[in-house]
């Protein structure tokens, strides 16, 4: 479905990628794992299309989207949620989402409407409600929220667990899981790697710009230099 080869991006003459080659196949839940700075959120922008990149192709269903804008790629099936949710505070939730459907415009959206809030009943209590005076792990489930309303076929999820409690983890890990089952293809980085690892079919581990190991998400996981660096084990 996805497929990364060579890519580099850069910062100004300061290179963070340094030729980065992934695939993500139809389905499959694939981890991003990495360090802080190794470069997991720069990767997803330069996926999605707000980041540039200096070298290496992008395919998308075996189309290279590598020069398409990013509001063409979410035309394509490709949405993105943001680390640090990045919701629209002074809109409600109700429009928050409705601009997720953007993309869509002109067509019906109340099949993805119904979608989310079936995903996530807690936001229909609080439907106008603006999205900034909501609690984080709120917006969390807001943000995922907006990236379904454009029926994305690939969703890049950038540390959705980042600053909940843990029983509000176990959730947004538990409606990962299901987006997985009702088909959807997902692009998952996260900082807790032991949960990351859980849910996952297959896992690339970024070291400073660079891919080291990938396999099996299993296998990644009962790695001796995975389980001492990543998991502290
Ligand atoms: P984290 O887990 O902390 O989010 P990350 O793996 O997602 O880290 P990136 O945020 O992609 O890493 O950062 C990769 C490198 O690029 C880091 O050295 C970072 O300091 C640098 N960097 C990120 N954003 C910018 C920016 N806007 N301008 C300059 N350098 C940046």
């Amino acid at each position: 479905m996805l497929s990364v080869e060579n890519l580099r991006s850069a910062y100004g003459r300061i290179e963070v990628l340094h030729g980065v080659t992934l695939r993500v196949d139809p389905g499959e839940i694939v981890t991003l794992i990495g360090a802080n700075g190794a470069g997991k959120t720069t990767l997803m922008h330069a996926i999605s299309g707000v980041q540039p990149i200096t070298a290496g192709t992008i395919r998308f269903e075996a189309q290279p989207i590598e020069r398409w804008s990013a509001h063409a790629r979410v035309g394509a099936g490709i949405s993105q949620v943001p680390e640090g949710r990045q919701v629209f505070d002074s809109l409600s939730v109700k429009d928050n989402l409705r601009l997720g459907a953007w993309s869509r415009r002109g067509g019906d959206v109340g099949p993805a409407l119904a979608r989310v809030c079936r995903l996530f009943p807690m936001l229909e209590a609080i439907w106008e409600a603006p999205a900034g005076t909501l609690s984080g792990g709120q917006q969390q489930m807001l943000a995922i929220g907006r990236a379904l309303m454009a029926e994305p076929r690939l969703l890049l999820l950038d540390e959705p667990s980042m600053g909940l409690a843990p029983k509000l983890v176990d959730h947004v890990l538990a409606v990962i899981r299901s987006l997985k089952d009702e088909g959807l293809t997902i692009l998952l980085v996260e900082q807790n790697a032991g949960a990351a690892l859980a849910i996952a079919d297959r896992a690339y581990v970024l070291e400073t710009g660079k891919v080291g190991l990938n396999g099996n998400a299993a296998d990644i996981q009962n790695d001796p230099r995975i389980r001492e660096a990543y998991l502290g084990i």
